[in-house]
């Protein structure tokens, strides 16, 4: 198998990983079922409330084949990657894809503090039927009921993200920012 790359650098890509271990999820709709947690190392914030401050810094560099294989060892179809914040590490993607691709049900535990535009985009385009901005912005998130000028502001990074997963040109995708803005007009008074 051909190792996954950082697009930026080329080196294979890989976590750093505070720990892997097995347990009962205790947290969300799959409560009950037995989850391996993988926990990525770091977080930019300090909540005062954290309670897993030991993740913070530490751990061990491995490569998506290595956390893959600890994961498989459980035997679970169940997966949370959880940290600190999982998304701090520009690899977690490839991690999630993996996952994903090997057939687990994956759970990705995050603050919300950093962007996840891109992937909500992909899961409304590829899970929901989504075909234009308005039905990311407006019939998905409810983004531009919740508010306008938010969901205004993210308007041209969700047109272009629409138009990469639905293979779009730059005419749709101005075409889509305009129908979105003259919507979006209508929230703002
Ligand atoms: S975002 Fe989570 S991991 Fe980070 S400091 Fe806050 S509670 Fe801790």
């Amino acid at each position: 198998m051909t190792p996954e790359a950082d697009s930026s650098t080329s080196r294979p890509a890989r976590l750093r990983v505070s720990e892997i271990f097995h347990s009962i999820q205790g947290e969300s709709h799959t409560t009950g079922e037995r989850t391996v947690f993988v926990r990525l190392t770091g977080c930019p914030l300090r909540c005062s409330w954290c309670d897993t401050a030991y993740a913070f810094s530490g751990g061990e560099l491995r490569s998506l084949d290595s956390i893959m294989d600890a994961v498989a060892a459980f035997g679970s179809r169940h997966v949370c990657v959880t940290g600190g914040e999982p998304l701090a590490q520009a690899d977690c993607r490839a991690l999630l894809g993996r996952l994903c691709d090997a057939g687990y049900l994956v759970q990705l535990e995050t603050s919300g503090a950093l962007d996840i535009t891109g992937a909500q985009v992909a899961w409304a385009a590829r899970c929901e039927m989504a075909r234009a901005v308005e039905d990311v912005l407006a019939r998905r998130t409810r983004a531009l009921f919740l508010d306008a000028r938010a969901a205004l502001a993210a308007a041209p990074a969700v047109a272009g993200l629409l138009a990469a997963e639905l293979r779009r040109g730059p005419a749709w995708t101005e075409r889509q920012l305009r129908e979105f803005q003259s919507l979006a007009a209508r929230y703002l008074a």
